[in-house]
């Protein structure tokens, strides 16, 4: 596997259209509250933020410090080679990057989506799924498979009930909404799960102490394990993805979201880079970064730690593309 990041190869966004397997392709990696953060140019600092004020000059698909919702979608290129497309989280940010990077990377559409929380930067998109599924006034197409544990479900029943409603009621009119098939996993290391095809291992982690997140563990020839929303481990779900419990990761992409100190419900640059360390993968991108972090500056930084400590970390960016045999 080749971590290829597009925004320093001179190209933006990388069609890499020599690559006809599988791919991973972050669609956001930012905070729940995104880069650039609104209050830093209503309300500009003196000096101003040096990130946030980058986006005033600097086109979003050109700037890696813009930073939507995490999100990632797998682009799965299968033994028959027909593509399987599944999605991670629809957060608030989900139809601009479904704009901004599924055309450029000519995804024509998602096949499955998984759910790690029922958070607003996890879920609040859902009603835009309609955007990416055949138009049918009727609602008359076949609904998208969503899998989520029954937390979310329940919580998703409350946020769109038109959504989850089964039957119209008597004298209801018909209205377009997404049309969703919504299946429950357990939140368990023991109880994977299929999505168009790929196993996907539920990895239980503490979102603060009050709340249990889900990464996912998925990839036969490469593993990858996923976790946006973390501020603890458990230990059977460290077990499962450590080099020194179930075997090393290929990657890791691992939640993290100042640059020091800690915080009550995620993890934050020091906590982030000692879990790397303990579970210890081939390599480590870090994901739902708020404005403290510059991308190419903090990147140098974490490529000397790198250096010193032999596992390659390095910031995502929303757009990067890693091809990857799943
Ligand atoms: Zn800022
Ligand atoms: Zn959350």
């Amino acid at each position: 596997m080749e971590i290829r990041n597009s925004s320093e190869n001179g190209s933006f966004p990388d069609p890499n259209p020599e690559n006809a397997g599988s791919s991973l392709l972050f669609l956001g990696t930012g905070c729940s509250s995104v880069v650039p953060n609104a209050m830093c140019l209503l309300q500009p600092s003196d000096p101003p933020c040096k990130v946030c004020h980058q986006s005033l000059a600097v086109p979003p698909e050109k700037n890696p410090n813009y930073r939507c919702n995490t999100s990632l979608l797998i682009d799965y290129c299968g033994c028959d080679g027909e593509h399987k497309y599944v999605l991670i989280d629809v957060g608030k940010t989900f139809r601009e990057q479904v704009l901004r990077w599924f055309i450029p990377n000519k995804i024509p559409r998602v096949d499955s989506i998984i759910l790690t929380h029922e958070h607003a930067d996890a879920v609040l998109g859902l009603d835009d799924i309609r955007a990416v599924q055949p138009f049918s006034p009727t609602n008359d197409i076949e609904p998208t498979p969503i899998y989520l544990n029954q937390f979310s479900m329940d919580s998703i029943g409350v946020k769109f009930p038109y959504l989850v409603q089964k039957k119209l009621k008597v004298g209801q009119e018909v209205r377009r909404v997404a049309q969703l098939d919504w299946r429950i996993i357990e939140s368990s290391c023991e109880k994977p799960f299929a999505a168009s095809g790929i196993k996907f291992v539920p990895l239980p982690v503490m979102h603060g102490e009050d709340y249990i997140s889900l990464g996912f563990l998925f990839g036969e020839k490469s593993r990858v394990a996923y976790i946006s929303d973390v501020s603890r481990f458990i230990p059977s779900t460290e077990f499962v993805i450590s080099k020194t419990g179930a075997g090393q990761l290929d990657l890791l992409i691992l939640d993290t979201l100042y640059k020091t100190g800690s915080h009550n419900t995620h993890f934050c640059l020091p906590q982030t880079l000692d879990a790397v360390k303990r579970i210890c993968p081939k390599q480590a991108l870090l994901i739902g970064m708020t404005h403290e972090f510059d991308h190419h500056r903090d990147n140098e930084m974490l490529a000397e730690w790198s250096k010193r400590e032999g596992i390659p970390v390095q910031l995502a960016h929303d757009g990067l593309k890693i091809p990857i045999n799943l």
